[in-house]
């Protein structure tokens, strides 16, 4: 996944705001990569850009050399909210995605049942969003993500709403999960542990007033 020369500014009321200027990414195919940086730094916006929900103002987001600015449904995005349906059983929301690709529910239930067995969801298959804790809900919620097909999953503040035990939990469970689904992953945290615990390489999104947004990459030994 590739970010080249991008920038977004915001125009409103005559006004500009410039949340990320000549930005460059590149992230190789099957690594952890986490982006820190302030509140109001550019993430979300960089995310949005990168999920096809906002076009840059200039720059080219390519995916296997594919551009794919203004293209949504190519990358996965899961958000803090995990928005699971609560209408829908646990399972029903994990094969939310496989069956909006046109897998058939019984064999998309094959497929979720015995990982949500693996993944520590064994026993709530039947069970409704509003009785799980937070942490089982993003367990969820991230199973959903990874089971739609797409290569790259970007994971914004997964865990950033949750205690500081259930947190510690979730990493390992979540280096874990994606261990064995090899998908390339971008994963946004204002924890630096976090970020440290979990990442192959770190970029860090620093805003200099009224001046360029850099990136700067740091290459991480994994613990
Ligand atoms: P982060 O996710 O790092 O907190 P954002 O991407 O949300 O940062 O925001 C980056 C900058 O862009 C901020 O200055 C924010 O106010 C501005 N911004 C974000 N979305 C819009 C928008 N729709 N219109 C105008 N300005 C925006
Ligand atoms: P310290 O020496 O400061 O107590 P640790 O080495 O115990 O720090 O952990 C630093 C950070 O790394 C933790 O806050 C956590 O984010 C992460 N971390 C360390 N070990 C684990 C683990 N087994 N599971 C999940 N996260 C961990």
């Amino acid at each position: 996944l590739e970010f080249v020369n991008g920038s977004k500014i915001f125009k409103k009321n005559g006004q500009e705001t410039v949340a990320l200027e000549k930005t460059n990414l590149s992230i190789e195919e099957g690594k952890f990569v986490s982006i820190i940086g302030p509140s109001g730094c550019g993430k979300s916006t960089l995310f949005n850009m990168i999920a096809g929900l906002l076009q840059p103002t200039t720059g080219q987001i390519l995916l296997d050399g594919k551009n794919i600015v203004g293209k949504s449904g190519q990358v996965g995005y899961m958000l803090q909210k995990d928005l699971l349906l609560p209408w829908r059983t646990i399972v029903s929301n994990i094969i939310l995605g496989m069956e909006l690709r046109g897998v058939p529910k019984k064999e998309a239930e094959g497929r979720a049942l015995p990982l949500m067995k693996k993944y520590g969801l064994g026993g709530f298959e039947y069970h409704y969003p509003n009785e799980l804790s937070g942490g089982m809900r993003q367990r969820a919620a991230l199973l959903r993500t990874l089971l739609y097909d797409q290569d790259v999953i970007l994971l914004d503040e997964p865990f950033g709403a949750l205690d500081a035990q259930t947190r510690l939990m979730m990493q390992t469970w979540l280096l874990q999960i994606w261990g064995d689904f090899k998908k390339t992953v971008l994963f946004v945290t204002h924890d630096i542990d976090e970020a440290i615990y979990l990442s192959d390489e770190i970029y860090v999104l620093s805003p200099r007033p009224g001046r360029l947004k850099e990136i700067v990459p740091v290459h991480l030994p994994r613990p």
